[in-house]
């Protein structure tokens, strides 16, 4: 028996992005280990991870290769305090991943989880236009439905009012900008053949706080938690040569789309362009264990590069930045990605992954879209898509066909009434199908 099972009195353990008060209808499931693209509970019950344990596994529960590198580590170096010491994994890492990243990505800064590399990111941004003798460069802008953590300077720069806007009183909130909004789009175009008109909101935001931006902040190609809501590369060019010419900063928050998730090893890639920062995180050790870290340039490092004295240097830190185990998991996977040539050996289970899920879903009554990109495939349900009416929000619709897949075998988890497919990339194409199916069931169960 769960310690839930006997209601508000037991409950112990306070759950992210949880109302408690559903686990008297549904305790939280007991899970007790995890093999490959599946995790199974203390009945033996297995569910298919379908949206990695939230965008973060790559390769599979208990990957052999992932545990034999954090196993060798675990006996040689747990941990140590990463300053004024650096040991073999962080080296090992910051090498491959300025190997692999964008062109101009020079220098590495390590941190625990995505929304801290997100806060590192920005207060880097900003100090560094303060080191250079510009201290009222200090704004971001940011797009509507954009996500970038969860911690306060992190929330300031969250569109996501689902998120942002229950604390607002306790952030400084920075600048929305609208952003593409392909499903609704204002100029009546198609995703993939715009122009990106709707760029000349970011064009006029730039202009007009110009002096006061230290940069901006965007998900590229998706925008993930505000609904995996996608738009065309062509927006991430304009933004990189706007950036550019207004002197101001590119971030890329690349925590959920980057390591492959978009079909291509980062999401920039497909747009042609390198970001003045990139936060990574996610995917980045496999699943494995908390790690992140904000990729930049050498601009960047040198406004921080000067004598003690001068009081320069980038003041941040976390207790476990730079933790070898995790370092080592990160390895790990990065090995993963060059032995197995990952990049080109995943279209083929893209292709089949978009398929399946367009063959059993497109034409539902109750689709209003299904979109792509490479490993993320959403579904978005409405009441009526010839009329775009949602459903009755009290219904909660998509918690219900999550509730029902879960029943029925697959873990996945919507977003209000989207549901989304981001499985590891060790899925096979019968797998695939399955999941497909539940999900394709599930959704006809709950909205027969
Ligand atoms: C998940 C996510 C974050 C926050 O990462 P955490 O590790 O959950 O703090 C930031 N940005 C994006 C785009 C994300 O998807």
């Amino acid at each position: 028996m769960s310690v839930y099972d006997s209601g508000r009195e037991a409950m112990r353990i306070w759950h992210p992005c949880t109302q408690m008060k559903d686990h008297e209808m549904y305790p939280p499931v007991f899970m007790d280990r995890g093999q490959g693209i599946y995790f199974v509970d203390r009945e033996g019950k297995r569910y298919i991870d379908a949206i990695s344990s939230w965008w973060v596994n790559l390769f599979g529960h208990a990957n052999p290769r992932i545990i034999q590198a954090v196993t060798e580590q675990l006996h040689r170096l747990e941990h140590v305090i990463f300053a004024g010491i650096t040991h073999a994994p962080a080296e090992e890492l910051a090498e491959r991943l300025l190997a692999m990243a964008l062109p101009g990505l020079t220098r590495v800064f390590f941190a625990d989880n995505g929304s801290c590399a997100v806060e590192a990111a920005l207060k880097m941004s900003h100090a560094s236009f303060r080191n250079l003798g510009r201290p009222e460069k200090c704004r971001f802008l940011y797009l509507k439905n954009g996500y970038h953590g969860e911690t306060a300077g992190a929330l300031g720069v969250c569109g996501d009012g689902l998120y942002a806007a229950p604390f607002a009183p306790l952030f400084v909130p920075q600048i929305e900008v609208a952003g593409p909004d392909c499903l609704a789009c204002p100029y009546g175009k198609a995703r993939d053949a715009c122009d990106t008109e709707c760029f000349a909101a970011m064009e006029a935001a730039i202009a007009a706080h110009k002096d006061a931006l230290a940069g901006v902040i965007v998900e590229p190609l998706v925008q993930c938690a505000g609904g995996m809501r996608m738009y065309p590369p062509a927006y991430l060019a304009k933004l990189r040569r706007a950036t550019a010419e207004a002197g101001i900063h590119f971030i890329a928050d690349e925590i959920a789309v980057g390591f492959g998730r978009t079909g291509t090893l980062f999401a920039c890639e497909q747009a042609g362009v390198s970001p003045d920062f990139l936060c990574l995180s996610k995917g980045i050790t496999g699943g494995t264990l908390p790690l992140s870290c904000v990729l930049t340039t050498d601009a960047v490092f040198d406004a921080f590069y000067h004598d003690c004295l001068d009081d320069k240097a980038f003041l941040h830190s976390h207790s476990y930045t730079g933790n070898p185990l995790a370092c080592a998991a990160a390895c790990a996977t990065l090995r993963i990605f060059e032995e197995d040539d990952v990049i080109n050996a995943n279209r083929v289970r893209i292709e089949h992954l978009q398929r399946a899920v367009r063959e059993r879903f497109a034409g539902y009554r109750h689709v209003l879209e299904i979109r792509n990109a490479g490993w993320i495939t959403a579904v978005e349900l409405c009441a009526d898509p010839e009329r775009k009416l949602p459903f009755d929000e009290r219904a909660r619709t998509g918690f219900h066909i999550y509730r029902e897949a879960v029943r029925r075998g697959a873990w996945l988890r919507n977003l209000g009434d989207i549901i989304y497919f981001m499985p590891p990339y060790v899925i096979t194409f019968e797998e695939i199908d399955k999941l497909a199916d539940i999900a394709f069931d599930a959704v006809k169960a709950v909205l027969k």
